[in-house]
């Protein structure tokens, strides 16, 4: 494999390949410079990554554990977030340089000059205050040291809806999980649910972040893939069954005593749960559940990944415990991808107080109030990491190691040469393989060695390449992107051994 480059360079060399090949960039940008940062747009070969991995993770997540998928608006009514607490609790603190009145995220900005990272989100005011006067920090862009008392800056959109609005009365939502939990009832009575009760979305969701910031990483405006587990917290008695097979699988914590160290603890699903860590065989299910999806299904090695316990002050306002599935590079550090909450019955309860609606659940002559654990994707970050850590170079090219099956081009087809007569035959060649339902890519210019790098900087896993000796025998050439490396096939073999490549195997498995 290639050699490998510089760690610190990673994110730049990512981005600005996906600018250049339209995976991703900046909204707008191009005829408008002073559009506001932290939107971006998904270009040809992003949406396609992003939907492969949105599909994979219907398939192999939502089917497979029995959720059902629902769709709700992103605009919701003021009163939602009253009852859920986002009014109140969902704030940043920021504060304002006196002299050039730029604001700033106190914790990043303390971060950033003085290196110092854990713990600031669950620090005081005051706390905070006292840390940017004695460390001196000073405003980036005047390097004026003169801070306005810290502000609490609350996240949420707000809008007013309708003519006669003269105050906000709907927000954007900032998660989708209000929408399940305000349509939870509904729901539960027209599919005649039973707990546990599963739903999911997928969807856009919206954050007034203060400093929009590393592409895909902390954006205004992005995805979520989110699964909304309703529960009786005295029965997870089903989850029992489930987690059985999986008791033996290793679970990935960094324990919030090991902040410090930065020690993993690889401890079983088994002493996960029976010494109390994880609650319940449900989360303790769901937690295997996700690790296992990150690892086997998106790629990313184990190592790469842990479950951080937050913290009094760093989780949510709504969460009796929570960990961030996290991801490695070397150039950003650990990252969020999944954030795992426990939310009790916070949502369903603030809910039935604010509107007056029982929200309890009859379970077997008993009233319910259920329990939620949801675990939420923030799919952006996942489709930035799935390049980044595909990322590869060496002297003679770059390419993209995506997996295989979340390639968004899966085969291109290439005639050797630019005559009539090969060129007749690779479109025919194209549009078999079209037709078979591959997601194809057909180039004839430039040399051969150009066509493949293109595709391999694209991460394409095959390219078939179409010469004279197609015509005489019927034969095409397989290329592997990671290998470089051929192998001559018969046309009628084609689609299915591509088939086979694309779900893993080796070409030289498919010529055995
Ligand atoms: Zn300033």
């Amino acid at each position: 494999m290639g050699e490998q480059i510089l760690k610190e360079e990673l994110f730049e060399k990512v981005t600005s390949l996906a600018e250049r090949r339209g995976f991703f960039w900046q909204s707008a940008r191009t005829l408008y410079s002073d559009a506001p940062a932290g939107y971006w747009v998904y270009g040809p070969l992003g949406t396609l990554l992003k939907r492969k991995i949105t599909d994979i993770w219907r398939k192999e997540i939502v089917f497979k554990e029995g959720a059902l998928e629902i769709e709700t608006p992103l605009t919701l009514p003021i009163k939602v977030f009253k009852a859920s607490g986002h009014l109140e609790h969902f704030f940043d603190k920021l504060t304002e340089c006196r002299k050039c009145h730029t604001r700033f995220r106190v914790d990043k900005l303390i971060e950033e000059q003085c290196g110092v990272k854990e713990n600031l989100e669950g620090m005081s005011d005051e706390d905070l205050m006292r840390i940017l006067i004695e460390k001196g920090v000073r405003c980036p862009r005047c390097r004026a040291s003169n801070w306005t008392e810290i502000k609490h800056f609350n996240l949420m959109f707000t809008l007013q809806v309708g003519a006669d609005a003269i105050e906000p009365n709907a927000a954007l939502r900032p998660e989708t999980t209000q929408g399940s939990v305000v349509e939870f009832r509904k729901t539960y009575m027209v599919s005649r649910g039973k707990l546990p009760f599963i739903l999911a979305q997928v969807g856009r969701v919206f954050r007034n972040e203060i400093s929009p910031r590393r592409a895909l990483i902390r954006m205004r405006e992005f995805q979520q893939l989110e699964i909304h587990i309703f529960f009786d917290p005295d029965n997870t008695s089903d989850y029992d069954r489930k987690l059985k097979p999986l008791l033996n699988y290793k679970l990935r914590f960094l324990r919030k005593e090991d902040r410090e160290t930065g020690k993993i603890s690889e401890i079983t699903a088994r002493e996960a749960l029976e010494s109390g860590y994880t609650v319940n065989s449900l989360i303790t299910y769901w937690l295997v559940i996700y690790q296992k999806f990150f690892n086997e299904v998106i790629g990313i090695p184990a190592e790469r990944l842990r479950y951080r316990e937050l913290i009094e002050g760093e989780k949510a306002h709504y969460a009796l415990v929570h960990w961030d599935l996290e991801v490695y590079t070397e150039d950003l550090g650990w990252v969020e991808l999944v954030n795992n909450a426990y939310r009790t019955d916070h949502d369903l309860s603030g809910h039935q107080k604010v509107s007056g609606v029982d929200l309890s659940v009859d379970v077997g002559g008993r009233k319910l109030m259920p329990h939620l654990y949801e675990p939420s994707i923030g799919l952006d970050r996942v489709v930035y990491h799935v390049l980044a850590l595909s990322y590869r170079e060496d002297v003679k090219r770059v390419w993209l190691a995506l997996p295989r099956h979340l390639a968004p081009i899966e085969v291109a087809v290439f005639p050797l040469l630019s005559k009539d007569e090969l060129i007749f035959r690779a479109k025919q060649i194209r549009d078999l393989l079209k037709s078979e339902g591959f997601h194809v890519f057909y180039d004839e210019k430039g040399s051969i060695g150009r066509r493949y790098r293109r595709m391999d900087e694209v991460g394409t896993p095959a390219c078939v390449t179409v010469d004279y000796q197609t015509l005489s025998d019927g034969t095409v050439t397989l290329r592997d992107r990671d290998t470089m490396n051929q192998v001559r096939l018969r046309l009628e073999e084609l689609p299915r051994a591509l088939r086979r490549f694309l779900s893993g195997a080796s070409l030289e498995e498919l010529v055995e």
